[in-house]
């Protein structure tokens, strides 16, 4: 079937260095991708390529059909679709949790307050912290703040997630907490796309295994391909 993200020859330089060179891939709709390789490779860029964090040199992004370096398609647009969390949590600090994940909601989906507190209360119980729905970031440990990061960008009701490197600022025992909520996404049918170091996750949760050297896809295939055995 169609692909939902459509990645085509695309570079990236920084100065004279090509971050990405000549990548492509595409993304089914419910395709699981987890993007591994070494630190410095492009996996970062490639991802904030997809929701145009980063803008490309040369090649061709399409997001659910649109051409995210046309003029006519208003980046805001797609990007309502494209759910992002980062390695750095960057919540709003001076607003709460329960601020934190009806923002755009009423801004960008017109929600009244009351629509938008329902939708984000079932987010965080979803994710495992309604309890925590008045309290600010601060007061939260780094995977409890994360996974209010991952409730937020939910919040917005994106088809697709993507996710860079969402647990590498985490202390150890706060990454599976993280990883959970990412395996209950998966299992229910999102669309994402994860740079990760976590193997485990990668070799349980990928429908395709991405591996990038030097701005470059050096390998992909199915997770049990690409594991051999030593
Ligand atoms: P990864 O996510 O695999 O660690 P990145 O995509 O962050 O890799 O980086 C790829 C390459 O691009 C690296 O050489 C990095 O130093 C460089 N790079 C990334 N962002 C910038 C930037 N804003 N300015 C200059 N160089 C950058
Ligand atoms: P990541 O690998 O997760 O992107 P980094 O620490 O490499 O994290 O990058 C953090 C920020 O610094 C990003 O916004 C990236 O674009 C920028 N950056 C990375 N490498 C360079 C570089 N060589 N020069 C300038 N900015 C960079």
């Amino acid at each position: 079937h169609d692909p939902i993200i459509t990645i085509s020859h695309v570079w990236k330089y920084f100065g004279h260095l090509p971050a990405l060179q000549d990548v492509s891939l595409e993304v089914s709709s419910g395709e699981r991708v987890v993007i591994i390789g070494p630190s410095g490779s492009g996996k970062s860029t490639l991802l904030r390529s997809i929701n145009r964090l980063e803008e490309i040199d040369k090649g061709e992004i399409m997001v659910e059909g649109q051409d995210i370096m046309s003029r006519e398609n208003n980046i805001n647009l797609i990007r309502r679709n494209l759910g992002m969390v980062f390695q750095q949590f960057n919540l709003f600090p001076h607003k709460t949790v329960l601020q934190n994940l009806t923002l755009a909601p009423i801004k960008l989906h017109k929600l009244s307050r009351e629509e938008a507190e329902d939708r984000a209360l079932g987010l965080l119980k979803k994710v495992g912290i309604s309890d925590k729905a008045n309290v600010y970031p601060a007061m939260l440990s780094g995977g409890q703040q994360q996974r209010v990061a991952i409730a937020r960008a939910l919040a917005m009701q994106p088809d697709i997630m993507l996710f860079d490197e969402p647990t590498s600022a985490l202390d150890p025992e706060m990454v599976g907490e993280v990883l959970d909520v990412m395996v209950n996404l998966a299992e229910e049918g999102m669309t994402m796309i994860c740079v990760t170091h976590e193997m485990g996750f990668a070799r349980t949760v990928a429908d395709r295994l991405i591996f990038m050297d030097q701005g470059q896809i050096v390998e992909a295939g199915k997770p049990d391909t690409l594991f051999t055995a030593p």
